[in-house]
């Protein structure tokens, strides 16, 4: 990647098939400057695939689920006085982005000793524990069954912390402030209708926003969000097809001032999806998302002062 005139040279991500583990779950990222109330994650990025994952599926195929570079996209969001927390662990090991009880129990070599309650996602390969991975017809990741005690130290090494360590920064953020913003931030396939099973009549967006049909976050500030992004020439649509899941569902709370929003952008922008390399797009969405951080700041600065 060659370094661009509008934003810092950025090394390419590491990626490591086999990470020695349990490892650090995530990376957090210290607002520089003057803090204000946005606390941001990035469930999806990670790209440390722990040794003891004993997947059969192939490496390219099971990367597939990546949010691939995301963390480096809003890079920007900590020169701006945001808080930014990165996973680093991968989404196909489990999944932050899921409730601990949306577990498939076919996945398992004995009963799950807690609640069990699948989701939609779940019946579709990707609850909690993914079953299914790749880039055309998912195929299934293991060959084995996992035991009961391989999922709850995936839970208590991985989830946990991820979850914990962003709980504590939105409180904080909140008791300071009595408000807060979180963005949730994710990138979504070419592919997203045909992975989703649903029928489309128009070409998937470039951004895609989620407020959970409105329930997660005030309108306003999704029209802000849109707004800074269809002023840079991006095309953006709002719980199409994606609402948002188990994250922003707790975190929001918009008659409390707590505002959660999900924000997913289209591969194709910036990445080749085969081999998940940053493509000559990256660099100018790189530098158009430290424009909409600064102007989502400035937003947020407002609110409170
Ligand atoms: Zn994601």
């Amino acid at each position: 990647m060659s370094p661009t005139a509008t934003g810092p040279k950025l090394p390419p991500q590491t990626v490591e098939p086999r990470a020695p583990a349990p490892f650090a779950p995530y990376a957090l990222h210290e607002p520089q400057g003057d803090a204000i109330p946005l606390v941001c994650d990035s469930p999806h990025s990670g790209t440390r695939y722990p040794l003891d994952f004993d997947h059969a599926l192939a490496f390219a195929q099971l990367r597939s689920g990546e949010d691939t570079d995301v963390d480096v996209l809003w890079g920007a969001l900590p020169t701006v006085g945001a808080t930014l927390i990165a996973a680093e662990f991968p989404r196909a090991y489990i999944d932050p982005n899921r409730e601990p009880a949306d577990i498939d129990p076919e996945l398992l070599s004995a009963p799950w000793p807690g609640p069990v309650a699948p989701s939609e996602k779940t019946r579709l390969g990707v609850g909690l524990i993914w079953r299914l991975a790749g880039h055309g017809e998912a195929s299934p990741i293991y060959d084995r069954k996992l035991s009961p005690a391989e999922v709850q130290a995936r839970i208590d090494h991985y989830y946990r912390p991820y979850h914990a360590v962003l709980a504590e920064r939105i409180e904080q953020a909140y008791s300071r402030f009595g408000a807060l913003w979180h963005l949730n931030l994710h990138s979504m396939p070419a592919n997203a209708y045909e992975r989703l099973k649903l029928a489309h009549e128009h070409p998937l967006a470039d951004f895609v926003l989620g407020d959970r049909d409105g329930s997660t976050c005030a309108p306003e500030f999704v029209d802000m969000v849109a707004q800074a992004l269809r002023s840079r020439g991006y095309r953006v649509a709002i719980n199409d097809p994606f609402k948002g899941v188990a994250v922003i569902a707790r975190i929001g709370r918009p008659a409390e001032r707590r505002h959660s929003l999900q924000i997913e952008v289209h591969r194709g922008l910036y990445m080749d999806e085969a081999t998940r390399a940053r493509s000559a797009g990256f660099a100018r969405l790189r530098a158009d998302l430290d424009g909409a951080a600064a102007d989502i700041a400035r937003y947020i600065r407002e609110q409170v002062k």
